[in-house]
């Protein structure tokens, strides 16, 4: 039996009333309302112009004219007072690199950090009043690339402490009084720190969570376990979420120095980040002071998680473009060693393919990264944008391991030091953390159909459970009459869209090839946009329940995104290689989107790029350290 109440039901998110609606249960209806009012709290903590509704990638479906620029970011400014200790960290570790960086245990060692820590680096992105270097987010992801070329290990954990750790949580969210208290150690490095929010029984589903703090006296007692906590060990700092009062909220934690009856770690192998600590934590009576309780102006400790969690998408993306960047540079030494039938196997077509796609897949990561890390800096929110770049980031980079490096390499993969069989998990683990890819794509949708689906949807959903229709058809002329008022405003919105001119803009003095692509773009977002309120059409408020159209629908939006976005980047670059890498991604993305196979033409333009590749024409892998072939012999 329903328990809602009328006062309820006001309150209800539109995903919440869609369910309902939709004939889902009293629980999923419930525990899917309290995500999209978390979602809804985010929003409001941002200005009415940069929330979802108003984002580029909403608008570049929904608008009919794409704001092109809202896709194009400028250049980063020259310099920032930040870059010295770009520059002295990026130092470290390239002197470090040979032998210096991990300890015994193979985990990034003390002493690594803590010079890290004289550089300032911990303190990137936390205000220079707190004792950081206040550097903007578009100039931090860039520098992720940067020192990921050099250790992905070490720009993760610089992500990790500084997006999805302590440190987001404690400066977006923290009191004067908070701030003054932990941001100078998170910024001097004293405090390294992670977020702890995924347990046992909670992972995608985040109303599953069951880690409590209960008030007793000064502190709250916290009961509970978390699983696969990154960068949190005895000593360090987290932000925990718990459940106060039933209610997710976020404590900052700082771990005793050694494990006691209150709090333990619990530990495993983990195939995946092996370099830095990831365990469990268990908590038995743990307290914490109720002054480090973060308190959002609005919503909760899920308000908390998410903001933090798309700066977090988008470090992701920016660390895949340096990760994918050592891999192209490792590929190429190798494709010319390595002779097969008398001929190196750079001379091959196949081998050519792979690698200009390759350097399309880091086009495509470094233009998204360029572009969502402006839209964070300038004030959006950036829901759906840093959806896009986690999610094409990790893919670009599973693709790149497996069918791009791995194969080049053949069975050297597998040798012990070889980068592929060394680090094959931390080319994958990136679709699975800070949300798996395809449950990301259908919250990518859902943010993209919410407002049209309030707007049009929801009346006509209201409108049906009051009049008591059963299966209401709006090509019934009675259900038709009955619903008038409600589907009215559709009808007029659907024949305004037959009218609707085509968006024909054009960059002016754009290299031909993509032009070419951004008007393609344009095309396909008007298509996109009737195929998204077709299916809203055809499955109303059991859209829900269409997952794998929602997420083919989902895919084929972030592909044209993606598309654009490469496409004014490469324009940006000016550089021949730049250019063409930009295009051959643009081009592979409008093969899936049309299904065409791929032309003569198309393969000419790899091996073309590949070419200019293999003769050190591509900036973008200029200085990245290559590796010793492994089992080198004689070539005759
Ligand atoms: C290397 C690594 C580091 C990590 N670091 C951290 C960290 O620092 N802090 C932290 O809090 N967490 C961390 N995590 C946890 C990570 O965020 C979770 O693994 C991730 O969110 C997925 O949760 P899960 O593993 O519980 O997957 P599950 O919830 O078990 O889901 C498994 C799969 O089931 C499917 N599925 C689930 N629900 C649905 C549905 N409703 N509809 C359709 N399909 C569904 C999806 O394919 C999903 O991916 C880390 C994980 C790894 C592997």
């Amino acid at each position: 039996m329903s328990t809602t109440t009328p006062a309820d039901r006001e309150q209800q998110s539109f995903a919440e009333t869609a369910l309902r609606l939709g004939g889902k249960t009293e629980e999923e209806a419930r525990r899917t309302g309290a995500v999209d009012k978390a979602d809804e709290q985010v929003e409001s903590l941002f200005k009415p112009q940069y929330q979802t509704a108003n984002s580029p990638a909403h608008k570049a479906v929904w608008d009919g004219h794409v704001p092109l620029e809202l896709f194009a970011p400028p250049a980063l400014p020259a310099s920032h007072p930040s870059d010295r200790t770009m520059e002295a960290s990026l130092e470290i570790v390239r002197r470090r690199r040979e032998g210096k960086i991990f300890d015994e245990k193979g985990k990034v060692s003390t002493d690594t950090l803590q010079e890290l820590a004289g550089a300032g680096y911990w303190g990137l992105l936390i205000d220079p009043r707190y004792g950081g270097q206040g550097a903007p987010f578009a100039r931090f992801s860039d520098l992720l690339t940067r020192m990921a070329v050099y250790d992905p290990m070490i720009a993760g954990l610089a992500s990790i402490h500084g997006c999805i750790g302590a440190v987001d949580p404690v400066r977006t969210f923290g009191t004067p009084e908070q701030k003054e208290r932990f941001l100078p150690r998170l910024a001097s490095g004293e405090a390294l720190s992670g977020f702890a929010l995924t347990e046992p029984g909670a992972g995608s589903d985040l109303t599953a969570l069951r880690t409590t703090a209960v008030l007793e006296g000064d502190e709250y007692v916290v009961n509970g376990e978390k699983l696969f906590i990154t960068n949190v060990i005895p000593g360090r700092t987290a932000g925990l979420v718990v459940l106060i009062d039933g209610k997710p909220a976020v404590l900052v934690v700082d771990l005793p120095k050694e494990e006691n009856e209150n709090f333990k770690i619990v530990p495993y192998g983990l195939y995946a980040l092996r370099q830095a600590y990831n365990n469990g934590l268990r908590f038995n009576r743990f307290r914490v002071p109720r002054e480090n309780l973060l308190k959002p102006p609005v919503g909760d400790g899920l308000t908390i998680a998410y903001h933090g969690l798309n700066l977090g998408r988008v470090s992701l993306c920016a660390g895949a473009a340096g990760s994918m960047r050592i891999m192209l540079a490792n590929m190429l030494p190798w494709a010319e060693f390595r002779r097969t039938y008398g001929q190196a196997i750079a001379t091959r077509e196949l081998v050519k393919r792979r690698i200009a796609r390759l350097a399309g897949l880091i086009a495509g990561a470094d233009a998204l990264v360029a572009w969502t890390s402006w839209l964070i800096d300038e004030g959006y929110r950036g829901e759906m944008e840093c959806i896009i770049a986690k999610i094409f980031g990790s893919e670009a980079m599973k693709e790149a391991a497996i069918e791009l490096f791995m194969k080049t390499h053949g069975g050297r993969s597998f040798l012990k030091g070889h980068l592929f069989g060394d680090n094959v998990y931390d080319f994958l683990a990136p679709c699975i953390y800070e949300g798996e890819g395809e449950m990301l794509g259908m919250a990518f949708f859902k943010s993209l159909v919410k407002e049209h689906g309030k707007r049009f949807f929801e009346p006509i959903g209201k409108a049906v459970q009051r009049i008591g229709l059963k299966n209401p058809n709006p090509m019934n002329p009675l259900h038709a009459w009955k619903l008038r008022k409600e589907l009215a405003p559709y009808a007029r919105w659907r024949v305004g869209q037959m009218f609707a001119p085509r968006d024909r803009q054009q960059v002016p003095g754009m290299d031909r090839r993509l032009a070419d692509h951004v008007d393609f773009a344009l095309e396909s977002f008007s298509r996109l946009r009737g195929e998204v309120a077709g299916a809203m059409e055809k499955y109303q408020l059991k859209l829900a329940d269409r997952q794998c159209r929602m997420a083919e629908l989902s895919q084929r939006i972030q592909d044209n995104i993606v598309l654009l976005v490469t496409a004014l980047w490469g324009n940006r670059q000016g550089k021949e290689a730049s250019i063409a890498a930009a295009d051959i991604l643009c081009q592979d993305l409008r093969r899936k989107l049309t299904g065409k196979r791929p032309s003569d033409h198309y393969f000419r333009d790899a091996s073309r790029l590949a070419d200019v590749i293999l003769s050190g024409g591509f900036e973008a892998i200029a200085g990245v350290p290559r590796e010793e072939i492994l089992m080198k012999y004689e070539n005759k």
